[in-house]
């Protein structure tokens, strides 16, 4: 019967298939940068659950945080009066978001739903209804989002019509440009996407028509390409010229993950809303947005909310986590490891090696950091009409991914291009870090065979 099963046959039987699975081991426990399944199995955690446990899985402080809050009071509906918890986090919070005028906040529990509060005030806001989002975009899997996500397809097929109005533009991204190599100018990849968004607002939606351009600082699903701060501030003056918001979605590259609390502070650009969800809280589902009050405020009361939004306990773990940063000097490791593993990357696709010449590109800031495979069935700029004609299909992250995955370390590949993420803990140890370089080294060796 089923309940004899052992727990992954279980899972495969009774959970939904539409979950993708990178393996099939069922997680008991987790500590720092380590995962224990059910079999007694030590995983080496290279993913921090897609960016989320930042400070390591089951921080002590936060576990501490949370456990204490739930003998006080668990739900503390927002829409009845306003939550301790709330408010004792909003005042550590706000202090910490990448400009002043971002002063107002709505708590939200996912991702995809604090880019949908962003999308609903912008209309509101501007009343237009028109949205611009990335080529190579992630937003989420609800159905406005999945009409705002354009790295892959999967996301979409089958489940539309979506949410109209979302026109897609172009990110400096070089895979997203024929000809273009990772050696092609930053400048020329920037003059072209910005050109790109001029003749979107001239095309296909005009700015009398656009509420607002949201984007990943970082493209993250799509690729893990940090947007260039020219870009950034590109699409803030062509915001200002044209009363257009520019919303950054900061659910993967907040809360340390880049080496900065957020992204936008590199370039110094205000997004007019910034989203916010993974790493705040570690692990609790806890999201929101950010904006300046004379914004925020022209939604009518009664118009946000739900029953969930900005959890007491959620709320109690994201407090401690924004203590633990400080305390704990977070940022500080994320530098070190930053270039430890760049340096690790950049040394072995310099080695000459069969392995090493697999690679095409490293990139990413802080431990956001993206490897892009030589995918012979790109061939850029050869005019290979063979490589035309061929689907572009991952080859070697995710067989690499599964070498890892053999060797007990989870990694993650991403985008359509074929790219190979690494999101660890920004707690991770240099040890650990030596330990992940090690293994990814062999897996790497053992791909190029
Ligand atoms: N935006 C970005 C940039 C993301 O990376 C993700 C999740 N990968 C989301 C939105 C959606 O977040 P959630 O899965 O919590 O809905």
């Amino acid at each position: 019967t089923s309940s004899d099963m052992d727990a992954a046959a279980f899972g495969e039987q009774h959970i939904a298939h539409g979950i993708g699975r990178l393996t099939k081991h069922v997680f008991e426990e987790g500590s720092g940068t380590f995962i224990t399944t059910d079999k007694g199995v030590k995983l080496l955690d290279l993913t921090a659950g897609i960016g989320v446990v930042n400070l390591g899985h089951c921080h002590p402080k936060v576990s501490a945080a949370a456990a204490a809050q739930c003998s006080k009071i668990t739900h503390a509906q927002v829409n009845i009066g306003f939550s301790s918890a709330q408010i004792t986090l909003l005042k550590e919070l706000i202090p910490i978001l990448p400009d002043p005028s971002l002063d107002t906040v709505f708590l939200w529990n996912s991702g995809a739903e604090a880019v949908e509060a962003a999308v609903k005030l912008s209309r509101a806001a501007t009343k237009k209804p028109n949205i611009i989002v990335m080529q190579g975009s992630y937003h989420g899997r609800t159905n406005a989002t999945a009409s705002m996500t354009r790295s892959k397809t999967i996301y979409g097929e089958g489940h539309g019509p979506f949410m109209g109005g979302v026109f897609a533009t172009a990110f400096p991204y070089y895979s997203q440009f024929g000809g273009a190599t990772p050696e092609t100018p930053t400048e020329e990849l920037v003059n072209q996407s910005l050109l790109q968004l001029k003749l979107t607002l001239q095309q296909q939606t005009s700015p009398a028509d656009t509420a607002a351009i949201i984007l990943e600082p970082v493209l993250g699903e799509g690729g893990y390409v940090p947007a260039p701060s020219a870009f950034l501030h590109g699409l803030r003056k062509i915001c200002d010229e044209n009363k257009i918001l520019l919303i950054a979605d900061e659910v993967q590259s907040g809360m340390g993950r880049t080496g900065h609390m957020w992204f936008v502070e590199e370039s110094g650009v205000r997004p007019d809303i910034l989203i916010f969800a993974k790493g705040i809280a570690n692990g609790f589902p806890l999201s929101g947005i950010a904006s300046r009050k004379e914004l925020m405020d022209r939604q009518k009361p009664g118009s946000m909310g739900g029953t969930y939004g900005g959890n007491a306990v959620a709320c109690a773990a994201a407090t401690a986590v924004i203590k633990a940063f400080r305390d704990e000097k977070i940022l500080d490791n994320v530098a070190a490891r930053s270039k430890q593993i760049f340096g690790f990357l950049h040394d072995l696709k310099a080695s000459g090696t069969k392995a090493g010449n697999l690679i095409e590109d490293v990139r990413g800031s802080g431990l956001m950091v993206g490897v892009q495979f030589a995918n012979t069935e790109l061939q850029r700029g050869s005019a290979n009409s063979a490589a035309m004609h061929a689907e572009i299909q991952p080859q070697i992250a995710p067989k690499v991914v599964q070498e890892c995955v053999k060797r007990d370390m989870l990694l993650l590949s991403t985008s359509v291009f074929d790219v190979l993420r690494f999101i660890p803990p920004l707690t991770i140890s240099e040890e650990e870090m030596k330990q992940a370089c090690g293994i990814f080294k062999e897996s790497l060796e053992a791909v190029a065979k």
